[in-house]
């Protein structure tokens, strides 16, 4: 199974911050976004109605000046409705008021007495229309609703002032009607350019909803009544609110009631043209802090590496030093302007050293003998093995002190280990590094010599027992040994073949008289075959 290894501190630090740099980014890009929405909104209602107000105060100005015309002209026909000039007068009063396509008197009757551009063999005769009916009907200054005019078969709309006499008795009605697909006066006042280049337009409603002006010239004289922003004008309101036009644009729209013909004029915006300049505010914006952000983010990935350097370098230290391979690495050094860091680093060190000391101290104790100082029995096997498998030549040398027990005996077991120390001493001075000196147990000791020339090991061990024969003990006497040698690989291939050829050799030398040194394999055959 593979070991899970983890985030690094500085992926997981790194990675929180670029999130919580994200989040911080998206979350201003979204409340920019609808402050700049909502104030771009508001001032968007603010001109379309400031536009709407200044049509509205047009139109009443427009209509209570020609309510007036109609009335002072009116007044002056009023002595005589039947005067000879009355033709001439009407085509003069025509020529001063363009705005108008025709313009008629109608007595209380309904019957036609005359006018400009109306047909001839209308006059004397009742004119049975919308406009007139209403007129007749309310017998005050009015604006028609829109109708189709029965002589032209166009559609207009009538403006209608009452004539009354000196005595008050009601006359008649002077009107003039406006044609709504020709006419000038909304092409004078919304102007010419019938869509703005955003999409925003602006157009005129009835007081029954029906399309007064629009710049789509074949939508005027429809019924839009079901429009919300028409309903609040036929209510007479005005304001502004967020509609859906009739090919399903959002829009914003502004509202102004005319109050002198009970008119509604609008003027909206696509809700499009306010998304997108807000959204390209907000990108603009994006792109400003961006190398602020790209600067930023660099600058506190830098720091991060800095902080978990040394998180980083500690965790590669102990990392090898789990691993067997590399347990003696040196400590790194770390001087780190983060306090837990040092902190950390001085503990971690501590313990390390710590565990190190305790480490070699169990290690010696383990390989060594209490006593001497010299390798034990288990580190022996472990040299021999280690030699064997990697094909050294060595020789091995097990000595014995004779009559050992009855040292003991004589002088105290106390003295027996000054002896034991005595000749480990003399080992220890007599071999170098390369040779390998063990206390195999009790009064026997082991050396490895490096060498499986048999002559040189003999020399060696020669060397040992002479020196033991020939210096003073600590028993005040002198304590000899016996030797046994073995070579490998001449002699044996395994570690227990040369063991037992080493140890038959000492036994011999114990026969033979002790104090003495001999060579595995030589003389008394029929002791070397048991
Ligand atoms: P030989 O010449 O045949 O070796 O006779 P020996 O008396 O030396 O032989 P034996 O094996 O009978 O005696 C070994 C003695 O060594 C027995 C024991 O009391 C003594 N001995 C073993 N270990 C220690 C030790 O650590 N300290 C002391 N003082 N004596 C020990
Ligand atoms: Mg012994
Ligand atoms: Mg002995």
């Amino acid at each position: 199974m593979r070991r899970y290894k983890g985030f690094t501190l500085r992926f997981a630090v790194n990675a929180l911050v670029l999130l919580s740099v994200l989040v911080t980014v998206m979350i201003s890009a979204v409340v920019g976004y609808q402050s700049q929405k909502d104030s771009l909104t508001r001032t968007t209602y603010q001109m379309n109605r400031v536009y709407t107000d200044k049509i509205a105060d047009t139109v009443n100005g427009l209509f209570d000046s020609l309510f007036d015309s109609l009335d002072e002209f009116g007044r002056e026909m009023s002595t005589d409705l039947h005067r000879a000039d009355l033709q001439e007068k009407f085509q003069l009063f025509q020529r001063t008021h363009q705005s108008f396509n025709a313009v008629f008197l109608f007595d209380k009757d309904g019957i036609l007495v005359g006018g400009s551009n109306v047909p001839k063999e209308n006059i004397g005769t009742k004119v049975d229309s919308v406009g007139t009916n209403q007129a007749l009907q309310e017998r005050k200054p009015l604006v028609s609703e829109p109708y189709m005019s029965k002589t032209t078969q166009k559609l207009i709309i009538m403006l209608s002032h009452p004539i009354y006499d000196e005595q008050g008795e009601y006359e008649g009605f002077i009107g003039g009607s406006i044609r709504l697909h020709e006419t000038s006066i909304f092409q004078t006042i919304l102007g010419n350019a019938p869509f703005h280049e955003d999409g925003s337009y602006a157009y005129v409603a009835g007081s029954s909803g029906i399309l007064l002006y629009h710049p789509d010239k074949t939508r005027i004289g429809e019924n839009i009544s079901y429009s919300e922003v028409v309903q609040e004008t036929m209510k007479g309101r005005s304001g502004h609110l967020k509609t859906i036009n009739s090919r399903g644009i959002k829009m914003l729209a502004s509202y102004t009631y005319i109050s002198s013909a009970g008119w509604g004029v609008v003027s909206q915006t696509p809700n499009k043209v306010v998304v997108d300049s807000a959204r390209g505010l907000v990108k603009e914006l994006l792109l400003y802090m961006l190398p602020a952000l790209i600067l930023f983010i660099t600058a506190i990935y830098w720091l991060i590496g800095k902080l978990a350097s040394p998180f980083s370098v500690l965790a590669r230290f102990a990392a090898q030093l789990s691993s067997s391979s590399s347990g003696n690495a040196a400590f790194p050094s770390i001087h780190h302007w983060n306090y837990e860091a040092n902190e950390l680093h001085r503990a971690f060190g501590r313990a390390v050293r710590h565990f190190r000391f305790q480490f070699e101290h169990l290690k010696r104790d383990a390989q060594t003998d209490p006593l001497t100082g010299l390798f034990n029995r288990r580190t022996l096997d472990q040299f021999v093995a280690h030699h064997i498998s990697q094909k050294l030549a060595f020789s091995m040398m097990i000595m014995d002190l004779d009559n050992f027990k009855s040292v003991n005996d004589t002088y105290g077991h106390d003295v027996g280990d000054e002896v034991l120390r005595f000749l480990s001493e003399a080992l220890k001075r007599m071999f170098g590094e390369e040779y390998v000196i063990c206390r195999m147990g009790g009064e026997e000791f082991v050396v490895l010599v490096p060498t499986d020339d048999s002559e040189a090991a003999l020399y060696d061990a020669e060397a040992v027992r002479s020196y033991m024969a020939n210096t003073t003990s600590p028993t005040g006497n002198r304590v000899t040994i016996s030797i046994g040698v073995a070579t490998y690989p001449g002699m044996a291939e395994t570690a227990e073949q040369l063991y037992r050829m080493a140890d038959d050799a000492l036994y011999r030398a114990k026969r033979l008289g002790r104090n003495r040194v001999e060579l595995a394999g030589e003389g008394d055959p029929d002791i070397k075959s048991s």
